[in-house]
């Protein structure tokens, strides 16, 4: 392993040098970051990983100089050179107009697939599920992540969940390639496709079309109450799961915490060029500089890296002397317990404990293999087929501060003309016009639909129309959604109760 700083050059030995060497991007974090990216890199040197490192400076000093993204140009510079990024926790400063970095890295780096597996190490990390071994694929750019807020009246702030077609293809074809390739059996598609029948029903019709392409892995589909529910109950029944930004957020927490590991698991976050890895936890600053952190989770993102790149053979060894030391006894204070463990050490004993059962196998755990060779997940795209697109339609959403729906029905009646005429208002996506219900609660946000008799096209002229009669007679108009069909087939929901 050979490693580089702005400042100095530092060669060490590496134990195998039959094959190319491979230069990835190194930081060292903040919190107990810098001691366990040490102990991780001490323990991949001793291992005989075939790297070369770069060191960068990215987080909290970054972010203190005044750089809110909390990444300086060298650290891009060194990432576009290596594409891979291994990263130790960073700490966040409190207050507003700092980003988060790790949002930035993921989207700035298209890395669109966020891998986190979740295993139990039962008996010798207690657990009440000691049969769980299953890896969450969450979708990492798109939905509600997409950061697109307004505040739009008095009472309403809204958030637009995007979902697309490209991006939940990419996702959903690397989940069953992952499983793949790893001689995974099962994957299990979450959504929340009865209430969002369009974005989330997108990304379940397509786990149904694509997983007919890989008829060796079972498939299975739940929503995703029902699904977090038997995955915090009996995390066993799942292999790999496949879900939306937001749910595999929530999910994979869930899941790592109820392995009883949370301090042990690593993430990875891959896209089609760059990947970048990571522990899950954060830089605990409680602990930091005591020597006592657990390097595990790093070192699991690290074993995810070596994988990557196509150093199976090393990771395997690695992480088979890991699982013994485990075995072992050798434990830091995070999982110490009376029945398992039989030495406490600090992060550097425990990397020492690792390195000297480098070339031992796990005894009772099972141990782990890894492809031996570069078995990198790629996944082709499909084009997206040219549809018939008219617009048929508009919803516009007005500040109103009445809260009596039928008069401002008859008023926007008696304003408009033309061929677009008011089919419905629905307020918080519940109809209140016509025939509402009196007992629906409305605040001063409300659509009003607009609309062609049997979808008839029309052109956006007639939008504008429509909307200079709206501006004339006096209402707000906050926004505007065209009303389109596909070939067809209307591209909107229904309002509730419509
Ligand atoms: P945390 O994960 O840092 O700590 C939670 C608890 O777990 C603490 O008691 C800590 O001591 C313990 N812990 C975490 N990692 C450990 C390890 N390796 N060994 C032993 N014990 C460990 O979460 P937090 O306290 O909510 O966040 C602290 C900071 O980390 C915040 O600034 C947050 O923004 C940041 N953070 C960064 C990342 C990241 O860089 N990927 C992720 C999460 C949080």
């Amino acid at each position: 392993m050979h490693m580089t700083t702005e400042a100095t050059t530092t060669s060490i030995s590496a134990t195998s040098e039959t094959k190319s060497r491979v230069p990835i991007t190194v930081t060292y974090g903040d919190g107990i970051g810098p001691e366990i990216m040490r102990a991780v890199l001490f323990i991949l040197e001793k291992g005989g990983a075939r790297i070369d490192v770069e060191v960068v400076e990215v987080g909290e000093k970054v972010y203190l100089l005044g750089n809110t993204s909390g990444i300086p140009q060298e650290a891009w510079e060194s990432i576009y050179r290596t594409r891979v990024l291994l990263k130790a926790p960073i700490t966040t400063p409190q207050g507003a107009g700092y980003k988060s970095l790790n949002v930035t890295m993921r989207k700035t780096l298209g890395l669109f697939a966020n891998v986190r597996p979740c295993v139990n190490y039962a008996p010798f990390v207690p657990s009440k599920h000691p049969q769980m071994d299953i890896v969450i694929i969450r979708e990492n750019e798109e939905d509600l992540y997409a950061g697109i807020e307004h505040r739009q009246t008095d009472e309403v702030v809204q958030c637009l969940k995007l979902v697309s077609r490209p991006g939940t293809e990419k996702i959903i074809r690397y989940a069953f390639e992952y499983a793949r390739a790893h001689g995974r059996r099962k994957v299990t598609c979450m959504t929340k496709d009865n209430i969002m029948k369009m974005t989330d029903g997108l990304f379940h019709r397509l786990f149904r079309e694509i997983g007919q392409a890989y008829p060796d892995i079972e498939r299975e589909h739940y929503i995703i109450d029902i699904g977090s529910a038997r995955l915090a109950d009996t995390p066993e029944r799942f292999d790999v799961i496949v879900t939306l930004n937001l749910y595999g957020d929530i999910i994979s927490d869930i899941a790592a915490q109820v392995s009883g590991s949370v301090g042990l698991a690593g993430s990875a976050n891959v896209g089609s060029e760059f990947a970048m890895f990571e522990a899950i936890h954060g830089s605990a600053p409680d602990i930091a500089g005591k020597g006592i952190a657990n390097p595990s989770g790093l070192l699991m993102g690290a074993m995810q890296m070596l994988a990557h790149i196509g150093q199976g053979d090393v990771a395997e060894v690695i992480h088979n002397a890991w699982l013994r030391t485990i075995e072992d006894g050798f434990h830091t204070p995070d999982i110490y317990n009376e029945s398992y463990s039989k030495i406490s050490v600090g992060t550097q004993g425990f990397a020492q404990a690792v390195v000297d059962r480098l070339g031992e196998r796990p005894r009772y755990l099972r141990p782990v293999t890894y492809a031996k060779t570069n078995r990198r997940i790629h996944v082709h795209l499909t084009p997206t087929a040219p549809t018939n697109k008219q617009l048929v339609g508009v919803d516009v959403f007005l500040h109103w501060t009445d809260r009596n729906a039928e008069a401002l029905g008859e008023r926007l009646k008696k304003h408009t003309q033309g061929q677009l005429s008011l089919q419905m208002i629905t307020n918080r996506g519940v109809k209140v016009w016509p025939q509402g219900h009196p007992a629906t609660f409305c605040t001063d946000h409300w659509r009003c639909r607009f609309q062609t008799p049997s979808y008839t096209p029309i052109s956006y002229q007639e939008v504008l129309l429509l909307l200079n009669q709206l501006y004339t007679a006096g209402f707000e108009i906050i926004k505007t959604e065209n009303l389109y069909t596909f070939d067809g087939e209307p591209g909107f929901s229904l309002g509730q109760g419509q």
